[in-house]
């Protein structure tokens, strides 16, 4: 007798976002023909240098739409198709100078082959066959772009790490009470983690450069104002701040991003967010240019109306 099954319906129709990650290795160059070599040399360093450098770019899409019966947002066979026919296939083991006309520096509208201006124009290449929500794109572990489709407005992280000591506890009460407060972060002789610290910044794609800002004095920004100053102390002691503050996860991360919000500004973007892990088990983040708090009560306020 034939057995027949009946499927259940639970997802379709409703919404639901996926990601497809794909991985191609390419080289670059950051060369304006307009400049001198000596300029190119001080506007990008090393990246300036002749035939060009590679990386392991690795991409990140992301898809948004509603649940087939099927029980699928996309084809995923066709997703993998779509990246690599668009995008994979042609900048694999590629000049990235030489494969798309967009990065064509001889052209004056041409682009230089930033992860951000790469990020800005695979959205373009991609969104007419993908339900794109955002784009990441690594050039590698420590460095990369984010895109949500505005035109050439993006995201960029930089993520560095620093090793530091802490206690968790207040002056004013006693050890028993801040035990019951921080728990074994509160014993008297303090101990430490390997912080890894990524600061996200928002800013303009500049149409040339491919920038949003210079990278190299961004980097000099954390060093100097937060790796330098934080690196291998006992934050308690060593750092003025957290003499009268205690230095939470969120309070350091609320401290680097109230360091770092005016430099950045001076470079031409917008602190965006900081997020600071300080073990595998926790991390803070801090969006600067949103009020989180305010945000989570109205979402709250509204799912108890709906609730009632
Ligand atoms: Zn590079
Ligand atoms: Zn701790």
């Amino acid at each position: 007798m034939a057995i027949t099954t009946s499927y259940s319906k639970h997802g379709k129709g409703r919404a639901c976002v996926i990601t497809r990650r794909a991985c191609f290795s390419s080289s670059h160059r950051y060369w304006l023909p307009e400049k001198s070599p000596e300029e190119n040399f001080a506007l990008f360093g090393k990246c300036s240098l002749s035939p060009g450098h590679g990386h392991n770019y690795e991409l990140i899409v992301s898809m948004g739409g509603e649940l087939d019966s099927d029980g699928m947002v996309l084809n995923l066979s066709d997703v993998k198709h779509s990246i690599k026919d668009k995008v994979t296939g042609q900048l694999d083991f590629r000049f990235l100078n030489d494969v798309w006309p967009e990065f064509d520096m001889s052209n004056d509208k041409g682009i230089l082959p930033t992860t951000e201006a790469i990020i800005s124009v695979i959205w373009n290449r991609l969104k007419n066959d993908l339900p794109l929500t955002s784009l990441r794109l690594y050039e590698n572990p420590n460095l990369w772009a984010d895109y949500y489709g505005k035109p050439m407005e993006a995201l960029l992280t930089v993520q560095t790490h620093f090793a530091a000591a802490h206690r968790l506890a207040k002056e004013e009460i006693s050890f028993d009470e801040n035990k019951k407060i921080y728990g074994k972060c509160a014993r008297v002789n303090g101990h430490g983690h390997n912080y890894i610290l990524d600061v996200t910044v928002r800013g303009k794609i500049d149409q040339r450069t491919g920038m949003i800002c210079d990278l190299p004095s961004l980097q000099t920004i954390i060093d100097d104002l937060v790796v330098e100053q934080l690196d291998h102390t006992f934050l308690n002691k060593d750092i003025a701040f957290f003499k009268t503050c205690v230095p939470t996860c969120e309070n350091i991360a609320l401290y680097i991003s109230d360091i770092l919000s005016s430099p950045i500004k001076n470079i031409g973007a917008n602190l965006h967010k900081v997020r600071l892990q300080e073990s595998p088990n926790n991390a803070a983040e801090i969006y600067v240019e949103q009020n989180i708090p305010n945000s989570l009560q109205i979402n709250l306020e509204n799912s108890l109306v709906t609730q009632t």
